[in-house]
């Protein structure tokens, strides 16, 4: 299956803001955007780069495919079942995104990044209503339960992971039983609950070309 291996750090120096790619470093003072909080490349630090409107609107949807860590394809995918949705097509995207399993692993603090819940997903410690769910682009619905598989749930990396729960907090869409390892979505995220700095405008604007 696809995967986007861009380098992570570059993608935040790139978008002058920390997209938090790369679990536990992110947060320590290894984090390269805390050392290096200018752009990548020969001309990072130049200061006079005056962007064009399509510049800004691109930059954006990269910044957000970053953040999710999807490809050009699956991203547009995603942009195009919003656009068919009712309602605010931006805000349908970001709840979209937001639903994926592999992000909501990575917000229940099972995976300290989505890219270490894309690989717990893949690897098949994740059930769903008692199934076993391989695909990190499932969208959860309303009602589902989610578990780890029990053989998993002394997994050393799953259970620091879920010791640091605390410090990043579970959004209030989902409900964790830390102790049991089950977890359930109560109501569908919305657009206030992804508190990022995205303006989603900037791609539905771009798309609309
Ligand atoms: Fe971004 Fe994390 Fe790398 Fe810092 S450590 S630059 S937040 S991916």
């Amino acid at each position: 299956m696809a995967r986007n291996i861009g380098i992570s750090c570059r993608s935040c120096r790139r978008e002058g803001l920390k997209l938090y790619l790369k679990g536990d470093r992110c947060y320590s003072d290894k984090c390269a955007f805390e050392r290096r909080a200018f752009g990548p490349g020969q001309h990072g630090q130049s200061k006079f780069r005056k962007l064009s409107d399509y510049a800004v609107q691109l930059r954006e949807k990269q910044k957000v495919k970053s953040m999710y860590g999807m490809l050009e394809g699956q991203f547009r995918l995603t942009f195009q079942r919003a656009d068919g949705q009712k309602g605010v097509t931006g805000e349908n995207l970001l709840v979209l995104l937001e639903r994926r399993l592999d992000n909501t692993i990575f917000r229940l603090g099972i995976a300290s990044s989505r890219k270490q819940a894309r690989q717990l997903v893949r690897h098949k410690h994740i059930l769903i209503n008692g199934k076993k769910a391989s695909i990190p682009s499932y969208l959860v619905c309303v009602g589902d339960e989610i578990t780890l598989k029990e053989k998993s749930r002394t997994n050393a990396l799953i259970v620091e992971n879920m010791e640091a729960v605390a410090r990043r907090g579970v959004p209030s869409w989902l409900e964790l039983e830390k102790d049991t390892f089950k977890a359930k979505v109560k109501v569908l995220p919305n657009r206030e609950e992804i508190t990022m700095p995205i303006q989603e405008h900037l791609i539905v604007e771009l798309y609309s070309k």
